[in-house]
């Protein structure tokens, strides 16, 4: 599509707060200085869309919803109007947005981490405080954009801001090899992600815990380069620990990835973390009770929190996706057109599916 068919109406999403999405006509916008108009291909709904938008608006600050705003954090489009002043990408190019613009001048904003950007006037994440990816079209800033490389597809690029980056970033932190059992609580679309992304890595053994059983049975299901995913998926319970040393030889797992927010599974995880290990906490929100001594001291564990990512590990990630022919659209169960969107919401706010996607164009198969 070319800038001269850009309609001027464009069908969208917003998130009132009562478990539904509305849909409405909003004019489609114009790029200004140094931003540039999408044609959405793909727009995955995440966990925090859910945890704080859509059954009420709960968040704060940062997780602050803006009454009204597109919803959508997740998008993955092709430029179809370049505005003036743009420097790198032009119209027809295949683009991800890190899904959240920082003021740019910032410290957290100069490492690439415009999650953390401190300034309250111009930070504003897409979907929250500026109009998201549920939509037709969306106005994004050239400089949250990251090239999608040819032989990924939309769908797969859609999940690389949030979910692929932040599980990335997380396992950078901890540092995965070949001489690691992993452990992942929480199997999820973030738990699914990290399962794929530690194999790619090199892991020797991944071993799940998730409670529900829509979940256990997808994870049991995904194969990554014809073989299982998971070594084993458990079930979550009180023998989890016992049965997590008993899988690694006495020993629990030299990595950890949390990506539950549950309190039993986050004792779970640090507790099956092997003496030396390493954990990193993903899953948002909640809480949990540690006991320092015997949980982490005695043992010399590390415990590392880890938020979303920067631009420039996203796009190292996205070339090593590339190289590593990992496709991140192989955790899509569902997909829905915009029209659909309420349904799509009602089926990942059930949490009985994998990663749910709105699409578009080719990308709605
Ligand atoms: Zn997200
Ligand atoms: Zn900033």
């Amino acid at each position: 599509m070319s800038s001269t068919n850009i309609p001027n109406e464009m069908l969208c999403a917003t998130l009132p707060g009562n478990s539904t999405a509305r849909l409405e006509k909003r004019p489609v916008p114009v790029p200004g200085h140094g931003e540039v108009l999408l044609r959405v291909k793909a727009s995955t709904i995440c966990g925090s869309d859910i945890r704080c938008i859509y059954r009420e608006h709960l968040g704060k600050g940062p997780e602050g919803y803006q009454p009204g705003m597109i919803a959508g954090h997740e998008p993955c489009g092709q430029i179809v109007k370049a505005g003036p002043g743009c420097r790198r990408f032009k119209e027809g190019d295949r683009v991800i947005v890190y899904h959240i613009s920082g003021c740019g001048v910032c410290n957290d904003c100069r490492r690439g981490y415009m999650i953390s950007c401190t300034s309250e006037k111009f930070r504003r994440a897409y979907g929250w405080q500026r109009d998201g990816g549920m939509a037709e079209y969306l106005l994004a800033e050239e400089k949250d954009l990251v090239a999608l490389p040819d032989s990924l597809s939309y769908a797969d690029g859609a999940q690389v801001a949030c979910g692929f980056g932040t599980v990335y970033e997380g396992l950078e932190r901890i540092g995965i090899s070949g001489n690691h059992a992993v452990l992942i609580t929480g199997l999820g679309p973030v738990g699914l992600a990290s399962a794929t992304l530690v194999r790619k890595l090199g892991a020797r053994q991944v071993i799940g815990v998730e409670f529900l059983e829509e979940r256990i049975n997808i994870a049991k299901g995904l194969v990554l380069d014809g073989k299982p995913l998971f070594d084993h998926v458990l079930k979550s319970g009180d023998a989890n620990v016992a049965e997590i040393r008993a899988l690694t030889g006495g020993f629990g797992t030299e990595r950890t990835v949390e990506c539950s927010a549950n309190a039993a599974a986050r004792a779970t995880a640090i507790r099956a973390t092997r003496k030396w290990g390493k954990m990193v906490m993903l899953g948002e929100g909640g809480s949990f009770s540690l006991n320092p001594s015997p949980d982490m001291l005695h043992d010399f564990k590390e415990l590392v929190g880890s938020w979303v990512t920067s631009l420039w590990k996203m796009e190292e990630l996205v070339e090593r996706l590339v190289h590593w022919n990992l496709h991140p659209d192989m955790l899509i169960t569902h997909r829905f057109p915009l029209e659909k969107v309420d349904e799509a919401y009602a089926l990942m706010a059930s949490g009985k599916c994998g990663k749910v996607a709105v699409c578009f164009d080719e990308e709605l198969k």
